[in-house]
């Protein structure tokens, strides 16, 4: 008799990242844009497939470096289609950077609470990581950096710029700080980077070919369910990753709408603006409540805190509102929606405040734990 194949002995007690199956007519757990495409939009993603339908028995040719390019010019004008690699998503993107970077002779260092998928992957690729905890508020500064980069002395960094979940900013002197330690890579995850008040690092890219910026498509972009991310590095750094890459990762389709949409991209400051002015209105209103509310740079609030955040998210789920507790304990995440869907997460966080008298919101959360 057969038996099942053994999944390797380093990955055992790997759990697949946790992606939220409940439903809700709210949805904010996912941080997504949440404009669905204008009328507009719709017909020029229809032709975009449409076209692309006519070549889809031949494997996708050419189009990669033409969304390469596209790209790299909504990227920057210095920036050329051989600084970046477009993937299924930034996720992928990080994957192949540790399929490339990473591996038992490397050694990986986080900040955490941060993107999950950081860590995951580091266990995925047998790339030993240390996890440093950032400060109380979830900041992290230049000092702690050191100290960690001193203590640790890590070959690759992951940085979050804008930090998922806690949504505090990443001050440019963090990772000039990281820099001078010389990593062999600096991986800055710049998903949210849009609605971020700070520059974005793509420019230490030309300076610095041990830096490579991942971004993604599914946030601002408002396109997560297309699956478009990608690596902005040194070419050589792209080179590398293509070098790994099996041919044709990309469908001609996926490649299509990408193209389609970033000649939209005008649409998305209005969004991003909203966003942030509807971020303030709802942080202003939750700390009205009495949560503490963690500094954000992006398109979703960290607020808490509460004795059992798993009971506060079933809370909101069973009133039609999907939130996140996937971050520090006692603290839950809202993504920013539409003006109606923060009012629907509004009247959910004022009744919880009004009725749980059993719930002690405390003044002090505990302390971070990851
Ligand atoms: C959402 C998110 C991503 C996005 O991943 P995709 O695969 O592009 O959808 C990457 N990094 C962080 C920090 C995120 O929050």
């Amino acid at each position: 008799m057969a038996t099942i194949p053994r999944l390797r002995d380093d990955l055992r007690g790997l759990a697949p990242y946790a992606v939220g199956k409940d439903m809700a007519p709210v949805r904010l757990n996912n941080n997504e844009n949440p404009h669905g495409p204008a009328d507009g939009m719709t017909n020029r993603l229809m032709r975009a497939v449409r076209e692309s339908l006519a070549t889809i028995n031949r494997y996708p040719g050419g189009s990669p470096e033409r969304l390469a390019a596209a790209l790299a010019e909504y990227v920057a004008p210095w920036c050329r289609s051989e600084n970046i690699w477009p993937g299924n998503g930034s996720n992928e993107a990080l994957l192949y950077l540790l399929l490339a970077f990473g591996g038992p002779q490397q050694k990986a260092m986080l900040f955490a609470p941060t993107y999950a998928m950081h860590e995951q992957l580091c266990r995925i690729t047998a790339t030993p990581v240390a996890v440093v905890a950032r400060d109380d508020d979830f900041a992290l500064r230049a000092e702690a950096a050191a100290a960690a980069m001193e203590e640790h002395e890590p070959t690759l960094v992951f940085l979050c710029s804008p930090n998922n979940p806690t949504g505090t900013p990443l001050p440019p002197d963090v990772i000039a700080t990281v820099l001078r330690y010389e990593p062999s890579l600096l991986i800055i995850d710049e998903a949210y980077f849009e609605y971020s008040q700070l520059p974005s690092a793509v420019s230490l890219v030309r300076d610095h070919p041990n830096v490579v910026v991942a971004r993604t498509m599914s946030k601002a972009f408002a396109f997560a369910g297309a699956r478009v991310g990608y690596a902005v590095g040194h070419a050589q750094v792209c080179a590398e990753l293509q070098k790994i890459s099996p041919p044709y990762r990309m469908s001609t389709i996926t490649e299509a709408l990408a193209m389609a949409a970033l000649e939209m991209a005008d649409l998305i400051p209005a969004q991003v603006a909203m966003a942030l002015s509807e971020r303030e209105r709802v942080r202003t209103e939750l700390e009205s409540l009495g949560y503490r509310v963690a500094d954000s740079d992006a398109n979703f609030l960290l607020f808490g805190t509460v004795p059992d955040d798993h009971a506060e998210y079933e809370y909101y789920r069973d009133r039609g509102v999907l939130i996140r507790n996937v971050g520090p304990r006692g603290w839950l995440r809202t993504a920013i929606g539409e003006p109606a869907e923060n009012d629907s997460f509004l009247a959910c966080a004022a009744e919880r405040r009004r009725t749980s008298r059993s719930v002690r919101f405390m003044q002090e959360g505990p302390a971070c734990t990851v």
